[in-house]
């Protein structure tokens, strides 16, 4: 214990709102432990170039409810090269901190894992991502905003389809995992939900509809997840077109909006924790690892199990989507 004075923290991979709130929660908690900060701009980019500003407590004022991230964030083809990394480890040196939080998502920790396991300056992982899709945490952070916003989205769709008969096709982000899609769907009322986990969803789509308009419903929503086998709500409107001859079909791809905005008040309060976490977690002298939540608790989990194993939706609510669609 005690051997840490100053930690770095970056942003990597896709933005999620909450970040900020992280951000805050790793600075805010280093400096009521008499750490040292260093904010890393543009993710691993950053460490190549050395990009470092110090954080203090006000470099972080009147961010936690803001989207984006201050820190900015990157893809960075450098940091999977060992010359990459090696530059990445001299600066970090030069600059004399002592580890690093990393909030992303798995690409980000495969990254800092194989850092880790060359270099010995531990790196420790905050969950970001609004896909929800990390091994070993029951929630990432972003997800839950993205949410609330698919949600707010897709009800201003049902007015206009209800208003004219109208079949919608939404696509929802969620890279090759159905969380948002499953509960935004869910949360909405749609019709049928279509997610990479559920194989040969889309063929049973006009026995899911003809159920729903034998109660004559006025408009249908199929939520489709972006991953999806069948190629996206593209895709799938235009493989099951001659199924649904009667319909007016529209699609609409939700897209990048769903990245964006001021987070909920549950991303700002898991993002603090996660935050507060990993700094914890650099002082005991951990490394490699992901902090996560599960069941409300703040868990360990190593770098190696978030990225090699796979997350599952819970089945019991795919079968609640299948059954309230009825
Ligand atoms: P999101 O889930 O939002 O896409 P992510 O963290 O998974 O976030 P990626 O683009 O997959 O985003 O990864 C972010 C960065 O992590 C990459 O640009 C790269 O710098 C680093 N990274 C990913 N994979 C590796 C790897 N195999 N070796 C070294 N670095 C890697």
């Amino acid at each position: 214990m005690g051997k840490i004075k100053k930690i770095g923290v970056l942003t990597s991979g896709g933005d999620a709102p909450g970040m900020n709130a992280a951000i805050r929660g790793v600075t805010r908690t280093a400096i009521y432990n008499g750490l040292e900060v260093i904010g890393i701009r543009h993710g691993f980019q950053g460490l190549i170039n050395a990009n470092f500003k110090p954080l203090r407590s006000f470099s972080v004022s009147d961010i936690i409810q803001r989207g984006g991230t201050i820190l900015k964030t990157a893809r960075c083809e450098e940091f999977k090269t060992p010359e990459g990394r090696l530059k990445a480890y001299n600066n970090l040196k030069e600059e004399q901190i002592d580890g690093v939080v990393v909030i992303g998502g798995d690409g980000s920790f495969t990254g800092a894992r194989i850092f880790n396991e060359e270099f010995d300056i531990p790196f420790v992982g905050v969950p970001g991502t609004i896909d929800n899709d990390i091994y070993g945490t029951d929630y990432t952070i972003g997800y839950d905003t993205a949410l609330n916003t698919v949600v707010e989205a897709v009800d201003k769709i049902r007015d206009t389809a209800s208003a004219h008969n109208r079949m919608f096709f939404v696509e929802v982000m969620g890279a090759e995992a159905g969380f948002l899609a499953l509960f935004g769907g869910i949360a909405t009322g749609a019709e049928a939900i279509i997610i990479p986990e559920i194989k040969g969803e889309a063929r049973n789509l006009k026995k899911m509809i003809e159920t729903g308009n034998t109660r004559k419903k006025s408009s249908n929503i199929i939520i489709v997840a972006e991953g999806d086998e069948e190629g996206g709500a593209f895709g799938i409107a235009e493989k099951v077109k001659d199924d649904f001859k009667d319909y007016d079909i529209r699609v609409t791809v939700l897209g990048h909006l769903q990245r964006g905005g001021s987070p909920s008040a549950i991303d700002r309060v898991n993002a603090s924790r996660l935050g507060n976490a990993a700094v914890e977690a650099l002082i005991d002298d951990q490394k490699s690892v992901m902090v996560g939540l599960s069941n409300g608790e703040i868990t360990l989990v190593p770098f190696r199990k978030a990225v090699k194993l796979h997350k599952d939706v819970n089945h019991s609510i795919v079968e609640l989507a299948r059954i309230l669609s009825v």
